[in-house]
């Protein structure tokens, strides 16, 4: 049974269209996950997710869709395409939003803020799917079609990567906003790299932070992101099959992510490393 993981937002921070990003894409960060049978996880709602339920709408499910949208967190760029995603609207859909609290703050409270009435013109109380909102605890999230366990990671609010495991043992994981460099003071407590690098194991696809170059990473260090360089090592210390590097610097134009791209598998190949590495792509689809 394959996996299909398809990207639908790549950029952080800020949406970034125009003709300089064309390629990579301007939307911010959104992946689907679909096992072999067709069973749906949404990492993120960042704009890219818009495209996505526009697709999930045309095509007109009998039995409604069925939806779990898993949140790494909620700053802007992971969340603010969730009121334009059309399922939304349509009775007969189930979608289960997930993601991990905020301190004192629960996930379904920041929902309801992002769909207030002076911001948004349909509350949360008025969709027409069946909405669940939960949160992530230490348990995994059992859903139809995978497992997935979560680790804090290195960056501001309480921010999870997740790792799937899909039905015939492929794995991904996503961990797209994290700083692997040494700035920054986070609760992630004590061994955390050991940690993350166990927790990465043999995937067959990390999605990881690659927002900055190393020389822009001196400008930015404890910004909560990571260097291409950074997700290269990790990749390779994780023993992952696969990288896609994620949530490109809104700055940056696709001909500055094709160098990154070509200098990170130059980087993944030193040494006889045999970790696949991409940048990824909106519109970029990958099976396992
Ligand atoms: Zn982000
Ligand atoms: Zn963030």
């Amino acid at each position: 049974m394959s996996t299909t993981v398809t990207f639908w937002g790549t950029r952080g921070t800020i949406p970034s269209p125009g003709a300089h990003t064309a390629r990579y894409g301007g939307n911010t960060a959104c992946v689907e996950v679909r096992d072999g049978e067709g069973h749906l996880i949404i990492l993120d709602a960042g704009t890219g997710i818009r495209g996505l339920g526009k697709r999930l709408a045309a095509q007109n499910a009998p039995d409604g869709i069925r939806a779990h949208i898993v949140l790494s967190h909620a700053h802007w760029d992971h969340i603010q395409g969730l009121p334009y995603f059309a399922p939304f609207f349509k009775r007969g859909n189930t979608i289960t939003v997930w993601g991990p609290k905020q301190g004192e703050v629960g996930m379904e409270a920041i929902l309801r803020q992002l769909m207030q009435p002076v911001v948004f013109p349909v509350p949360l109380d008025a969709l027409a799917a069946t909405l669940e909102v939960k949160h992530v605890n230490a348990e995994p999230i059992v859903t139809e079609g995978c497992t997935i366990t979560s680790l804090r990671v290195r960056h501001p609010a309480v921010t999870l990567g997740y790792r799937l495991r899909m039905p015939g043992g492929a794995s991904v994981v996503y961990v797209t906003d994290d700083e692997l460099g040494p700035a920054g003071d986070y609760a992630v407590g004590p061994k955390w790299r050991e940690r993350f690098v166990r927790f990465i194991g043999d995937a067959d696809l990390l999605i990881h932070d690659a927002t900055y170059t190393p020389e822009e990473y001196t400008t930015h260090a404890g910004w909560g992101h990571s260097t291409f360089a950074e997700a290269v090592e990790l990749a390779r210390e994780s023993g992952a099959k696969r990288l896609a590097l994620f949530h490109h610097e809104p700055e940056h134009t696709d001909e500055a992510t094709d160098v990154i791209a070509a200098q990170a598998q130059a980087l993944g190949a030193k040494g006889g490393g045999r970790t696949e590495i991409v940048a990824a792509a909106e519109g970029l689809q990958i099976t396992l």
